[in-house]
């Protein structure tokens, strides 16, 4: 039973003159507030703030953080997001006072021991890509994208070439195009072919000497190795353009292929998913960028270098592309992504990403009994079911079926993305989940494509809010509180 505290905002339960603490006393002589601000500073009334004791405070909130879906509550099969589980030790670790209790201004000496934790984690992600030079700073796989677009426009600059465009196939992330965009690119979609692999033709038809470069995403987002790869980054390199290798699909290479050894000359990481930093809700997250020897000098500032066993923060690089970040990056999350790979090490690693191929391919084997899988028996670290055939027969659509999963405590899986599969949903297990687990996920897919339209349509019926209107919850957010905007719905 859900307590029903939950189902109230904080300012329903204010009661008049309520407190959760008490003030001292005062000993000083009190005063009047009008003698020291102008009146146009001073506010008529208190604001309406509510007025609850501690205990309702405590279970108003600790309520409230129950109602979501968590990787350390559900299975959480979110593809392309590689919702594996978040160890406690990474956060253990991230919470010591040497990371955490430091100010960004202190002099390099005075934390050496951070420091040379960011320099070994440049070293690792180095070898992991197969790239030599890197930068730390990004925010976000995205705004590593766009950082990297930008060392690419610096290059081509610095060559007196001039390149507009930047090319991706249909099947890439929405952050593709708009970092191309922002980076001032002209963006131009590459088709995917039956198979769901990069379309040669296609791509050599829209390739010319304007070309900048080809952002890649592989695995790609269908969960397939596009095995064209060296052929792709030879054809872009004889037109003088450069490979891009979106890498938030590592998680199924790890150890195994190095982006730099099949063409790449870029690629970001998105710790936060493959290094296992929690994320959701919009992060936090972070984005560093591998790139070929031939465009380091550009990478952002600063990055950080070691000279005789002493590591410093390097602002002295002329061609640099400058900061894209204040200070040295999303720190929390590349501290929990350094205590990540040296918990596995370089065997370890490697087997995250078997595991996590094994777990897909398992799981792709009990679903398509129930949903289509339309590009066939096997998958790296994920797959696409489509829910097609059920719309057409019975009008259920990927959606009813990712509303229903939440009734039996699993999270939706990725839907309606990528664009190129209609009625899609992207399943990814991460090898962070028991073979029981996705037993019961399966079990679950089974018993809910068997059941009634309407009993789906209705769906999730456990939750305090069934179906709200995403659109407009996104477009017209109700960010003030008045008695009037008491929205949540009592069931
Ligand atoms: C998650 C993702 C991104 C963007 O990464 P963020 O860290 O969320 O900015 C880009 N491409 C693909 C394929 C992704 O799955």
């Amino acid at each position: 039973m859900r307590n029903r505290q939950a189902t109230k905002l904080i300012f329903e339960l204010s009661q008049d003159g309520r407190r959760g603490a008490k003030m001292p006393t005062c000993d000083v002589p009190r005063q009047d507030v009008s003698s020291l601000l102008p009146a146009a500073a001073l506010s008529a009334s208190p604001p309406p703030l509510p007025e609850v004791a501690e205990p309702d405070v405590v279970r108003h909130f600790t309520n409230l953080s129950t109602l979501n879906m968590s990787v350390d509550t559900h299975f959480y099969p979110l593809g392309s997001c590689t919702m594996k589980y978040n160890s406690k030790r990474n956060e253990r670790l991230a919470a010591l006072p040497g990371f955490s209790d430091i100010h960004p201004y202190q002099p390099d000496e005075t934390i050496q021991g951070l420091l040379q934790l960011l320099y070994e984690l440049q070293e690792m992600l180095a070898e992991i890509s197969g790239l030599p030079a890197v930068s730390l700073q990004p925010a976000a796989g995205a705004h590593g994208e766009l950082t990297a677009l930008m060392v690419a426009a610096a290059h081509f600059r610095e060559l007196g070439e001039v390149r507009t465009k930047v090319l991706a196939p249909d099947s890439a992330h929405g952050t593709n195009p708009a970092s191309a965009r922002m980076a001032g690119f002209d963006f131009v979609t590459i088709k995917s072919n039956a198979d769901g692999n990069v379309d040669l033709e296609d791509l050599q038809a829209k390739l010319d000497d304007e070309v900048a470069v080809f952002m890649i995403t592989n695995p790609n987002t269908l969960g397939l190795f596009d095995c064209q790869v060296n052929e792709i980054a030879n054809i872009i390199h004889a037109k003088g353009g450069l490979i891009y290798l979106d890498g938030a699909n590592m998680n199924a290479i790890l150890g195994i292929a190095r982006p730099g050894d099949f063409g790449a000359d870029m690629m970001h990481f998105n710790p936060h998913k493959t290094f296992s930093g929690p994320h959701g809700s919009g992060g936090p997250g972070a984005g560093p960028i591998c790139v070929a020897e031939k465009l380091g000098d550009y990478l952002p500032l600063p990055v950080v270098t070691k000279h005789d066993a002493c590591y410093r923060l390097d602002f002295d690089r002329a061609k640099s592309i400058g900061r894209v970040r204040s200070f040295f990056g999303n720190v929390g999350v590349l501290v929990r992504a350094y205590c990540y790979l040296r918990t596995h090490g370089a065997e370890g690693l490697q087997q995250v990403a078997e595991n996590a191929v094994l777990n897909a391919n398992y799981l792709l084997s009990q679903v398509k009994h129930m949903l289509p899988v339309p590009q066939g028996d096997r998958c790296m670290h994920e797959f696409i079911a489509t829910a097609s055939e059920l719309k057409k027969k019975k009008g259920v659509t990927a959606m009813d079926l990712a509303k229903r999963l939440l009734d039996f405590g699993f999270h939706a899986p990725t839907v309606y993305f990528p664009l190129t599969i209609a009625e899609c949903m992207m399943i990814e297990p991460t090898e962070t989940e028991s073979k029981e687990t996705l037993d019961a996920f399966a079990e679950t897919l089974f018993r809910i494509t068997d059941e009634t339209k309407e009993c789906l349509q209705e769906a999730p019926h456990s939750t305090l809010i069934s179906r709200p209107d995403e659109v407009q919850a996104a477009r017209v957010p109700t960010l003030k509180w008045t008695p009037e905007s008491v929205h949540v719905t009592d069931k």
